[in-house]
């Protein structure tokens, strides 16, 4: 109270899974975020007092940023649909048709979701005029489908941790981009910042070549709340700025970043950035359980759910239902519902690697003969 807020004041902190069970907390500052809003404001020029923006994703989860700032600080309107309309499907239809969206904003999963509905076209919202996704892989079907029906809209894949304000490289994906694409870019980084694949000696790796994702620029976090010692593990310097390491592979081809999966063990479901780590450490915390394994369950390049794997020093006395829905209750007390496994394994022993790893490919490969 009393000054104007400064540029290295914190704007917002978000807390994200950390890998050992406590979440980090990032704290993005006025300075951050002034970045980001100018960037969207300059990329998409939306038409002042008139947008109005689909407000959809959990305000803990910075996607929600990306409708939000920029959507008020050009006058726009923002339409909510809560978690319980998504949880009526024909509610949420009804909400979606009569909320006359010139912006879309979510996950690649949620429009997934939505076009189940087949009448989830242009005809719906006419003045639908783009598609902003962030936060997980952006399907090339999805984008054609969304192509196919809403062909005057745009539709943008853009790019970014929380560490680094939201979304720092943008695509449009329009038909060529389709056509030639598979999966598809990320895009190119905003004005200002680098985006770079790094060797481990943060070296850049020649264009065509893998490397570590590194993002250096205004929209840098200081890092996470009261933790030097993880902050200074991913926070560096590059070429003169401050530069965050995302843990991301990334290739650059013909100028454009591709995304390659990750260097760990974090996973997006539905979205949602998860630590397998973290629900393993909490699994382990709970009483009797000698240790745990927690892996994605895949469909195609789609995580759908997750699935545990617990040991026990000896079985308990009971059905496996019963023990795998005491875990859940228990789970569900201290994590997100999000990361709660929906399927559960209690293996006698866990396969090892020769160097007496839990051996994660043997626990994964008996998920899939089940
Ligand atoms: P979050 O901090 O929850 O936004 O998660 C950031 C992570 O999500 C990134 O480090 C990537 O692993 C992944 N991610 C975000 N956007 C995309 C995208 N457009 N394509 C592929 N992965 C993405």
């Amino acid at each position: 109270p009393g000054r104007p807020p400064r540029d290295q004041d914190p704007f917002y902190i978000m807390f994200t899974s950390g890998s050992t069970g406590d979440p980090k907390g990032v704290v993005i500052t006025r300075g951050n975020i002034t970045a980001f809003v100018e960037w969207m404001l300059a990329e998409h020029r939306p038409a002042p007092s008139e947008e109005v923006i689909l407000d959809q994703t959990t305000f803990s989860f910075d996607v929600s940023m990306m409708g939000l700032l920029p959507g008020l600080a050009a006058g726009g309107t923002m339409v909510a649909i809560t978690r319980d309309d998504v949880a009526n499907p024909k509610r949420m239809y009804q909400a979606l048709a009569t909320s006359d969206l010139t912006t879309w904003v979510s996950t690649p999963s949620f429009a997934h979701l939505v076009l189940r509905e087949r009448g989830f076209t242009a005809a719906m919202l006419p003045r639908l005029r783009r598609f902003l996704f962030c936060g997980e892989s952006l399907p090339p079907e999805t984008a054609r489908q969304l192509r196919e029906r809403f062909p005057a809209a745009e539709i943008w894949n853009t790019y970014g941790p929380t560490e680094t304000t939201v979304a720092t490289t943008s695509v449009l994906v329009d038909d060529a981009c389709l056509a030639r694409y598979s999966p598809l870019p990320i895009g190119r980084p905003m004005p200002g910042t680098r985006v770079v694949a790094l060797d481990p000696e943060l070296r850049p790796v020649p264009d065509g070549e893998r490397g570590e994702i590194v993002i250096a620029g205004p929209n840098v976090s200081p890092g996470y709340l009261h933790r030097p010692d993880l902050t200074q593990r991913v926070f560096v310097r590059f070429e003169g700025q401050p530069a965050y390491r995302t843990g991301d592979w990334g290739r650059v081809v013909d100028g454009l970043l591709f995304f390659e999966g990750r260097r760990d063990n974090q996973v997006k479901l539905h979205g949602y950035r998860i630590e397998l780590g973290d629900v393993e450490a909490h699994l382990c915390g709970l009483p009797g359980v000698q240790n745990a394994v927690v892996l994605p369950v895949e469909r195609g390049a789609r995580i759908e759910s997750l699935a545990a794997f617990i040991l026990f020093p000896s079985r308990p006395d009971e059905p496996e239902f019963a023990t795998a829905s005491r875990l859940r209750a228990a789970l569900a007390e201290q994590l997100p519902v999000y990361m709660i496994p929906s399927r559960w394994r209690f293996p006698e022993s866990f396969p090892t690697t020769p160097n007496g790893k839990v051996d994660r490919q043997a626990l994964a490969g008996g998920m899939a003969e089940r």
